[in-house]
Order: structure tokens, then C-alpha cells, then sequence
């Protein structure tokens, strides 16, 4: 088996206990991986002035593919969230999230099976805001004004949300490659073009195909914000934050990820969930070619699920079960028992 060396950004919070968790079983999965690691996290701003260090973008760079830990955006600090730092420094245009029941984990509906295609790079995360009372705001509110495009109350403060037909055509070609290459019948674009013509309008037109019966739903794609939202949601169809994965692609570098946060309230007491970074490491093999090793780590996953002995807090809570929950650790030693 090919070795291969990849980038490994703990994070803060949970970060790095679910990364430590995700290293183990990797490792148990057969993978040949050697780990670069390098730091990201609120921990970083009192030494280097900022949660980013250019050696961690860096680091990325050189390995071409990364996995991270979750990295909280330190509040009120001026800082710019890492996540959305990275992926616009990288490239990082689409964002990767499948939803896919496991048995056991305590999901409302059995059988859902979605990839979720989120616009990373545009929209309303487009970080173009304009300060309430500012001269840019003024400025702006009196060419809508000019222009006939509305009147905004001078006490507003306004974000700007950018839609471009290079970046949607982009997104929803990704859409379609993906659900080509995966066997996927149905590409979904999610809009609300009927109110904001000019941009969801601009989006759909990029898009072909639009299906309203959800049972059809397969690979859905969408425009940033919207796409934040719905992933969150629908990690809710299937049990919950932390069992879902994710992954941030560009044309040359891919950075794969949980979709959860850093959990500051859970945080290095061995009680999170590792199963969404897990997760994230099998797509991450399976993008480095690694498709068996990624495979026996699913199966290992499903099986610890499926019996149901060694399953974390949040999991008891989503199944409303009485039995004692595992550690991090105790389900992590399921797993790799389970290969
Ligand atoms: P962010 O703003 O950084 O995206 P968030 O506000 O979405 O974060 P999370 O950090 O994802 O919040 O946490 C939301 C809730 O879900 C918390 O109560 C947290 O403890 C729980 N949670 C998130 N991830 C996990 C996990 N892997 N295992 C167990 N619980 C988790």
C-alpha cells in the first residue's frame, strides 16, 4: 500500500481528542499515512497574534490534502473565522458533506443517503459588510436609492451577498461530477430565486435540473449560506453533529473536516463524539485512493452502531437510551476491536 503523507490540524475544543481518536483508527484501518501536524486554534492568537500561523497554510500546501479538527472563531477579537480564512486561501470552492444513516445513532428517518454540495467561496459569507452609519453604507443607501433599487433605513447596517455565474457554474458542474463519478441519479439546486432574482436566480439558471420531491433528493447543491444551514439540519435527519463528515475541495487542495464545532462545553473530558472526524478520514482515503481501508473503517463504524454497546453521550441522548455512555476513548477501542 502506498504511503502517503498528509497534513493533520488538531484544532482546539474537541479538536484534538477527536483527532487523536481519528489517528488510532486510521492507523487500525491499515492506511499507510504519515502525519504532518500543524496547529490552528484560539490557543495560537497570544503567541503568534492570530488562531492561523502561515506555516499551518503552509503545511496544507505541501501535502495537498489535509484533515482538521474543529477550530473555533476566538469572538470579538477581530479575527475572521479560520475555516473561512483557509478555504479562501486555499481555493477551497465546494464543500463536501454526505448525510448517510447509520443504524443505531438514533436519526429520525432510516435510509437517508444525501450529499449535500455547499458553494464555499461567495454569497453572503462573502465577509462585504458595511457598518451601520459608516460612509460605505451611506454611500450604498443613497445609490439604491438613485438607482430605484429600494429604500434602506440609514440606521441599517448591510452585508452584501454575491452570486457570480463563474462561481455557481463551478459549483453545480462539481455537483454533477460528483454525482457522476458516485452512481448518483439526481442533482437538486436549492434556491429562492422567485425573491432574490438577481442572485438564487442567477444560481438556478446555472443549475439544470430542480426535483421538489425530497424522496428523490441525491446530491443537493447549494449556495453558501443556505448550504450551512441545511447541512446542519440534516445532520440532524441522522443522528446528529457528531457523526457527520465533510470535506472542503479545490482545484488543487482538499482540506476534510466534521461539520461540528469545537464543543468548548465537552471539550478534554473524553466525552465527544469522534465518529463525524472518523468519518471524515475514510473520505479522505478514499480521495487519496485508499477506497478499501475507507470502506473497512465505514464497516467497522456501522458495526460498533449496529450493536450499540459502546456508543458516546450524545448518541444515548439522540436514541433516548438509559445504558451508560462510552468515553471518547472506550469507542474508539470499539471500533478498532471491530476491524
Ligand atoms: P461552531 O459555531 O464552531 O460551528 P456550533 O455552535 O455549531 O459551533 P458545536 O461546537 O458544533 O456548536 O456544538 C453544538 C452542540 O453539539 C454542543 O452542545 C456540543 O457539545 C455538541 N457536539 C458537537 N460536536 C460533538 C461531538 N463530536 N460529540 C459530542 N457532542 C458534540
Amino acid at each position: 500500500m502506498a504511503s502517503h503523507t498528509v497534513a493533520l490540524v488538531p484544532g482546539d475544543g474537541i479538536g484534538p481528542e477527536t483527532s487523536a481518536a481519528m489517528q488510532r483508527v486510521v492507523e487500525a484501518s491499515g492506511a499507510d499515512i504519515v502525519w504532518d501536524v500543524a496547529e490552528a486554534g484560539a490557543h495560537l492568537v497570544e503567541e503568534h497574534g492570530t488562531p492561523l500561523p502561515a506555516s499551518t497554510i503552509e503545511a496544507v500546501k505541501r501535502n495537498k490534502v489535509a484533515i482538521k479538527g474543529p477550530v473555533a472563531t476566538p469572538v470579538g477579537t477581530g479575527f475572521r473565522s479560520v475555516n473561512v480564512a483557509l478555504r479562501r486561501e486555499l481555493g477551497l470552492y465546494a464543500c463536501l458533506r454526505p448525510v448517510l444513516s447509520i443504524p443505531g445513532a438514533g436519526g429520525r428517518y432510516d435510509g437517508v443517503d444525501i450529499v449535500i454540495v455547499r458553494e464555499n467561496s461567495e454569497d453572503l459569507y462573502a465577509g462585504i459588510e458595511f457598518e451601520e452609519g459608516s460612509e460605505g453604507a451611506r454611500k450604498l443607501i443613497a445609490l439604491c436609492e438613485e438607482e430605484g433599487a429600494g429604500a434602506i433605513r440609514p440606521d441599517s447596517g448591510i452585508s452584501v451577498k454575491p452570486i457570480s455565474k463563474a462561481a455557481s457554474e463551478r459549483i453545480v458542474r462539481f455537483a454533477f461530477d460528483y454525482a457522476r463519478r458516485h452512481g448518483r441519479r439526481k442533482v437538486t439546486a436549492v434556491h429562492k430565486a422567485n425573491i432574490m432574482k438577481h442572485t438564487d436566480g442567477l444560481f438556478l439558471r446555472a443549475a439544470r435540473e430542480v426535483v421538489m420531491d425530497p424522496a428523490l433528493f441525491d446530491v443537493v447543491v447549494f449556495p453558501n449560506l443556505y448550504g450551512d444551514i441545511a447541512s446542519d439540519l440534516a445532520a440532524g435527519l441522522v443522528g446528529g453533529l457528531g457523526i457527520a463528515p465533510g470535506a472542503n475541495i479545490g482545484d488543487e487542495y482538499a482540506v476534510f473536516e466534521a461539520v461540528h464545532g469545537s464543543a468548548p462545553d465537552i471539550a478534554g473530558q473524553d466525552k465527544a463524539n469522534p465518529t463525524a472526524q472518523i468519518l471524515s478520514a475514510a473520505m479522505m482515503l478514499a480521495h487519496l485512493g485508499e477506497a478499501e481501508a475507507a470502506e473497512r473503517i465505514r464497516r467497522a463504524v456501522r458495526a460498533v452502531y449496529a450493536e450499540g454497546a459502546h456508543l458516546t453521550a450524545d448518541i444515548r441522548k439522540a436514541t433516548g437510551s438509559s445504558k451508560p455512555a462510552a468515553s471518547c476513548t472506550e469507542f474508539t477501542d470499539a471500533l478498532i476491536a471491530a476491524f
